[in-house]
C-alpha cells in the first residue's frame, strides 16, 4: 500500500484546496439592455449575443 514519504504542510494543503474553492461567477453586462449575463451567453431578458437577436423572448 502507498504510504506518503512525509508530511503534507498546512500551507501546501490549503494551497491545493484553494484551487478548487468555488467562486462567484463573473457576470458581464448585456449590450443592449444592460442586464447582469454569463460570458457566451445570450442575455435571457432580452435574446441579444453579440448585437444580435438570438432568443424570441416574446412568445415566453
Ligand atoms: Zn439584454
Amino acid at each position: 500500500m502507498g504510504v506518503p514519504k512525509r508530511k503534507v504542510s498546512k500551507m501546501r494543503l490549503r494551497t491545493r484546496k484553494a484551487a478548487n474553492r468555488w467562486h462567484a461567477p463573473s457576470l458581464g453586462k448585456c449590450q443592449s439592455c444592460g442586464a447582469p449575463i454569463h460570458a457566451h451567453t445570450a442575455c435571457s431578458s432580452c435574446g441579444f449575443y453579440r448585437d444580435r437577436q438570438v432568443l424570441d423572448i416574446s412568445v415566453a
